[in-house]
């Protein structure tokens, strides 16, 4: 061969692959799937290598790669063809899959900040290089990969960083970084130098000297029974439980030799994570598991439609075992962090160490731990299931058996920016083509979903009764409206949902109230001239948050004092509007002094520590009520919540697309579906200004047919999707004349090819945000034409777009909007 070229994936927003020359030195060291340094106007990038091949470039010399990286790949095809799929699919550039997809240690840059690892030894027989670099970050602290170049005067630094990191003496600097200290636990074990023939001769001689030791050792034999087949482990807390004076006698225990201590990493919820065995399942959950497996047989995808507490999660932990039967790898998808330690915890019981976690809150040192940690037990032939959000669909899998997507129907599965992808949809993909199987679980399918059921795309199984017998919570209405003109509303609570909280917890339960909005109010006006203060970046009013006495943006985080005086007409009386958690929190205060309200929002919830709180002071019920936004809406599983106030439904029936009353649908029965999710009964109260509202009228009566009846017809009758394909396009730029100009030229040219399928361009619901203008359009796709030609004529468009006077406006693509 004479000469080698690769096709490189760029960490670049980029629309093609680059194509490099291979130094001929280097011809065995490049190979698809592993990385390699390349530059780009002057500054080094990791990129992986998709192809190898010998075509010369037309039309330019391509330049030579600076190095690879890997000695063997690192994501392997089946991989990158799920990349080019979503790169084909989603229509974005390789470079935003790879970096959605690559922890950033896999993917070094110039402008990479390197810091060396707190904590570590001197290392001994550093290579010269290493050690110079390694040297000067001691020296530095923290340094750019560019700056390291210039001080050591060379360009070729990337690959000694990376062993380096290898290594583990350095690391990449993060700009925020919490970081994760797993929760320990003390457990205590018999020395071995104890025997079942010996330990009444050591009673014997502590009984005189020592009696609180003998009791302590007493209880452990009790609880532990050491020397039988139940052998099981004791926690500390629990062996010196009421027992006082217990933890001095433990330690003299250890120092005689006669107990060991260790330290055990557990759930962090307060949660065992003692193995259990699995429960037994209901006869209606047995009959939904054999359904689902007999049509995974014909078919790789199912729709398990549970109501709420119905034991879905149950089902999908004997979904996981028969999987393990073939395969070694399980992914289970979960809409948001909320509900993912929840199910951790309850996945731990049963499946132990198999079961690792990904999640966004992961440090970016922790999610390549995980990506490692992954090929580790691979290797070892260990079986492990990941649980995560929509990004864990990108790790290394190599042996998928079965994906779960739990709440299928969440919109969190939508990534907001590019790669815009759906990833219950692109699950699907990836499943297919590595033959796994895909459960899709919710109370409240999405209305795509159920139709591919209805058309037996995906397989269906129902199930329609809570697990235990526990009934549906009863729905009630409060018309808040009704309730004002009367001058009957008590701050924002309706005598109806005061009573049932009061009633509530004066039985022992407890209470969630859900408000969607978090800060106290949704703004502040003035009372003479109706003067709301906004956003100076974005086109939208200020949030009010007692808590630091700000007004603030929610939109680009822009935060300033409240006024005192109004801005347009000088008068002094400023009142707020609207409300939000806070002040739901606050008021509820006022009514029920005794009781102890918590708040879950994401202002309370920054930090893992702040939420690990609040859960747990909820779950373990020293928490009377909890406050919270679409938080505490998912999921959750608490056996003691009596009652659940919706404070406000109009809020969730506005959201500006088609898929409004589906959601509010949703959002309404997800939330009434954490009450009474045990023996004794639940009750809902909505308070709405609408009681006659179809949705409302649909969420009293769990009326999800009446729903997707209303839904289809609708969606038919204007070409919506499932029965129609959606791309929407957001043009972007900080000049509005510029943009609506542009925009309208877009519009022109994309109706040249697509005609009336074409809408818009319009404004969105927020015109301008961080001091960018968007304008929107539309276009709608029959279902039975070609989606991937139409995509190939959109690209068209937004190349010759792209090429003209135009071209600094950003173009955004949804595709299935
Ligand atoms: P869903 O996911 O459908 O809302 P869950 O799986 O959370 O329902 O089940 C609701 C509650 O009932 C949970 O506390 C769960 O542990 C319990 N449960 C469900 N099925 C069983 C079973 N077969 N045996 C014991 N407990 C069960
Ligand atoms: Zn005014
Ligand atoms: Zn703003």
């Amino acid at each position: 061969m004479t000469e080698l070229f690769a096709d490189v994936i760029m960490p670049l927003s980029v629309p093609k692959l680059l194509t490099y020359r291979v130094p001929r030195e280097q011809f065995n060291d490049v190979f698809p799937g592993g990385r390699v340094i390349v530059q780009v106007k002057r500054k080094l990038y990791t990129g992986i290598v998709r192809r190898l091949h010998s075509e010369v470039p037309v039309g330019y010399s391509a330049f030579y790669l600076v190095s690879s990286l890997d000695t063997e790949p690192i994501v392997d095809e089946v991989q990158m063809q799920f990349w080019d799929w979503l790169s084909e699919y989603y229509m974005c550039s390789p470079g935003d899959v790879l970096n959605a997809a690559l922890p950033g240690h896999l993917r070094l840059s110039s402008d990479t900040v390197v810091v060396p690892v707190d904590g570590m030894e001197y290392p001994e027989n550093l290579p010269p290089k290493e050690e110079a670099i390694y040297m000067a970050l001691q020296q530095k602290g923290s340094l750019s990969i560019a700056e390291v170049e210039k001080l050591l005067n060379q360009i070729t630094v990337m690959q000694h960083i990376n062993r380096l990191i290898k290594k583990g003496l350095v690391a990449v600097k993060e700009e925020i970084r919490e970081s994760y200290k797993p929760k320990m636990e003390t457990y205590i074990e018999l020395s071995p130098s104890v025997s079942e023939a010996s330990i009444g001769e050591v009673l014997d001689i502590l009984e005189k000297k020592a009696p609180k030791q003998v009791d302590v050792l007493m209880r452990y034999l009790h609880l532990g029974k050491p020397f039988s087949e139940q052998k099981s482990e004791v926690s500390k807390p629990k062996l010196l439980k009421d027992l006082e004076g217990g933890d001095s006698a433990l330690k003299s225990l250890e120092k005689k030799g006669i107990v060991v201590l260790y330290e055990k990493e557990i759930g962090r919820f307060g949660f065992s994570a003692d193995v259990q065995p699995i429960s037994e399942l209901s006869e209606n959950q047995q009959n939904a598991l054999q359904e689902i497996e007999s049509i995974f047989t014909q078919k790789p995808v199912v729709l398990l439609k549970g109501v709420t507490s119905s034991g879905k999660t149950e089902i999908f932990i004997r979904l996981i075992e028969n999987s393990f039967e073939s395969k070694n790898e399980v992914l289970y998808l979960l809409p948001e962090i909320a509900i993912t330690a929840q199910i951790i915890s309850r996945l731990q019981k049963v499946f132990g160490r198999k079961v690792m976690v990904y999640h966004s809150r992961l440090s970016a040192n922790e999610r390549v731990d995980v990506w490692r940690e992954m090929i580790q037990r691979r290797s070892e032939g260990e079986k492990v299931i990941l649980v995560g959000p929509r990004s864990a669909l990108m790790l290394p899998f190599r042996d998928l058996g079965l994906i779960i997507v739990d709440e299928e129907h969440d919109p969190n599965f939508k990534q907001m920016d590019s790669p815009r992808y759906h990833a219950r949809d692109a699950a699907i993909w990836l499943a297919s083509k590595v033959g796994a199987k895909v459960i899709l679980g919710s109370a409240t399918p999405s209305v795509e979903s159920w139709h591919n059921a209805k058309e037996g795309k995906y397989g269906l199984v129902q199930l329609s009764e809570r697990f235990g017998g526990a009934v549906m919570p009863d729905i009630q209405i409060s018309d808040i409206r009704e309730l004002t003109k009367k001058k009957m509303m008590k701050s924002l609570f309706s005598p109806m949902l005061l009573d049932a909280i009061k009633e509530t917890t004066e039985s022992g339960r407890q209470v969630m109230l859900f408000q969607n909005r978090r800060g106290f109010s949704s703004g502040v006006e003035c009372q003479s001239c109706g003067w709301i203060p906004q956003c100076v970046h974005c086109d939208v009013s200020l949030t009010y948050h007692r808590g630091g006495g700000q007004l603030r943006c929610h939109y680009c985080g822009y935060a300033t004092v409240v006024p005192t005086t109004c801005g347009t007409c000088g008068e002094t009386q400023i009142r707020t509007i609207g409300f939000g958690t806070e002040k739901v929190e606050d008021e509820l205060a006022i009514y029920f002094p005794n009781l102890k309200i918590g708040r879950m929002d994401l202002d309370t919830t920054r930090s893992r520590i702040a939420y690990d709180r609040i859960f747990t002071s909820f779950s373990s019920g020293e928490m009377n009520v909890l406050v919270g936004t679409q938080m505490i809406s998912k999921g959750l599983d608490f056996a003691n919540v009596g009652l659940v106030g919706i404070l406000n439904a109009d809020t969730m029936l506005g959201f500006p697309d088609y898929r409004s009353f589906e959601r509010g649908y949703q959002l309404m029965v997800q939330v009434s579906g954490r009450a009474g999710r045990r023996n004794k009964p639940g009750k809902v109260i909505i308070q709405t200004k609408n009681p006659s509202h179809p949705v409302i009228q649909w969420v009293i009566a769990q009326d999800f047919d009446s729903l997707i009846q209303h839904e289809f017809t609708e969606r038919q009758l204007y070409n919506y999707p499932p029965f129609a394909r959606l791309i929407n396009f957001t043009l972007r730029h900080p000049d509005s004349r510029k943009l609506d100009d542009a925009a309208a030229a877009f519009a022109f040219q994309l109706r040249e090819v697509f005609g009336n399928r074409v809408l818009g361009p319009a404004y969105p619901n927020i015109p301008r945000i961080r001091n960018q203008y968007n304008v929107c359009l539309m276009l709608k796709i029959e279902k039975n034409a070609s989606y991937s030609q139409a995509k190939l004529r959109i690209k068209k468009v937004i190349d010759a777009f792209k090429a003209s006077a135009h071209r600094s406006n950003y173009v955004m693509v949804e595709v299935d909007g």
